[in-house]
């Protein structure tokens, strides 16, 4: 007879959501399986850039953010390994509406103890002497982000992880959610039956066919990305400790990588990918960017419209893979009233990688406590449940693309949070 397994929770993906969740769990003495369809870390995750940026267009979310650097600080030490690289960060300006947009963003970030100035625009030129500044009206400067190197933290998580007793089964993709009158039973994976009263889709892109497997609605869906590494230059050096930047006109963000100087591009009309026609080998570290496709042309225009040193000739590397979006481009963490014990943790829209601290601390209580010490409202699982529009697969999809294709498009308009509220 086949081996059955016994856990007190079961996550689904060993992504940097599964992976911090579990460790946070483990910690408070459940007992953990994590099952990973390919090797730990082959998702999106494996694909990141990296960069930390906390400021949000809201403030609960920069919270989460400002928190997360110090789980970062605190696992560092507990795994001894270098995860964080504090760089500072800018966010620049080129029109009057993304003026005013930096201008709301600094009185926000400040309202809450965040660390963030403007910064006069000669001293941006002298920063960042490789990028061009002539075009500029305003910009913000927020010192204490940084990048996190995405391979670090999935280090971190499994030592720390295994340290306090986590399971991990890698090649062990799950093809059946075990239920008995709405509650969770377990999972089934290679023919083997896991059980567990609570079971997590940490899937990522794949999280909206594993609550498939349920008959359940996830509105995510799987989006593709791209950015691109330039090789270390002497006519253009690149110091490892340059600030990112962030210049939401453009649709690009950057920062320092060995000496050379990662850019990518929101794009404006992304590629939507179905999880369901891809092998069931696939592997994201093996996909290529096609050096002709029109998503590498826009990444590669906007870039030398910042940086006009750079075109297609400099020598670079181009990485794509797919990242999970939501119609708000907000993740979804927590249960839907249909399933008692199947709790979801995926959709986090291109900043999966930064959230993954806090997002792990605040899946722990949710499942061990029924809520979390953070305001959770805006990334609660069900809060599109049952919504027209938000059922239907192709009605998703539209959605999560749009969302997409906009998101460094639209001008945020955070408010300041009055003194006295947390
Ligand atoms: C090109 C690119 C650049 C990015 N840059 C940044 C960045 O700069 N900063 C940032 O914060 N984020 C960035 N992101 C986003 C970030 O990578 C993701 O948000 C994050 O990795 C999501 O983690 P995850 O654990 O939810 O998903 P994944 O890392 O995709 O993990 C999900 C895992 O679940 C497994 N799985 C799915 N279904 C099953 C199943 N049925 N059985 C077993 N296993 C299963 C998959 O194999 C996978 O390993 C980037 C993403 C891409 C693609």
């Amino acid at each position: 007879m086949a081996q059955t397994f016994t856990a007190d929770v079961i996550i689904i993906g060993g992504g940097v959501a599964g992976l911090s969740t579990a460790m946070q769990l483990a910690g408070r003495g459940a007992r953990v399986v994590v099952l990973e369809r390919e090797r730990i870390g082959n998702g999106s995750t494996g694909r990141a850039a990296g960069l930390l940026g906390q400021l949000r267009g809201n403030a609960e979310h920069t919270r989460m953010l400002i928190d997360g650097i110090e789980i970062v600080r605190q696992l560092e030490t507990e795994a001894d390994v270098s995860i964080f690289l504090q760089t500072g960060s800018l966010r620049i300006a080129e029109t009057p509406e993304r003026a005013a947009e930096i201008a709301a963003l600094v009185e926000m970030g400040r309202s809450i103890g965040f660390d963030i100035d403007q910064l006069p625009i000669a001293d941006v030129a002298k920063l960042l002497p490789y990028m061009r500044t002539d075009d500029l009206l305003d910009a913000c400067y927020c010192p204490t982000d940084g990048h996190i190197q995405p391979a670090e933290l999935v280090s971190a998580y499994l030592k720390v992880g295994k340290r306090r007793g986590v399971e991990y089964q890698t090649k062990t993709p799950v093809s059946e959610i075990l239920l008995k009158g709405g509650r969770i039973q377990g999972v089934k994976a290679l023919g083997r039956e896991y059980h567990a009263p609570v079971v997590v889709n940490a899937g990522g892109p794949w999280s909206y066919l594993n609550a498939e497997l349920v008959d359940a609605v996830l509105p995510t869906a799987a989006i593709g990305h791209y950015y691109l590494t330039t090789r270390p230059d002497p006519a253009h050096p690149i110091d490892r400790l340059s600030p990112a930047i962030r210049d939401r006109h453009l649709r690009l963000y950057t920062r320092p990588e060995s000496g050379g100087l990662i850019v990518g591009i929101y794009d404006p009309e992304p590629e939507l990918h179905d999880m369901r026609r891809l092998p069931v080998d696939f592997d994201m570290s093996r996909m290529k960017a096609a050096r002709d496709s029109i998503q590498v042309a826009r990444l590669l225009e906007a870039a030398t419209a910042r940086f006009p040193w750079l075109d297609e000739r400099t020598p670079m590397s181009i990485t794509t893979g797919i990242m999970t979006f939501t119609p708000d481009a907000r993740p979804f963490c927590g249960k839907m009233p249909d399933v008692e014990g199947l709790f979801h943790c995926a959709g986090f829209s291109g900043h999966g990688i930064v959230q993954s601290p806090t997002i792990g601390l605040i899946m722990s209580q949710l499942i061990l406590d029924g809520q979390s010490t953070y305001d959770c409202e805006s990334i609660e699982a069900d809060r599109y449940f049952e919504v027209p529009g938000y059922v239907n697969r192709v009605e998703i999809e539209d959605k999560c693309v749009r969302m997409a294709g906009n998101y460094y498009g639209t001008i945020e308009r955070p408010a300041p949070v009055a003194s006295g509220s947390r």
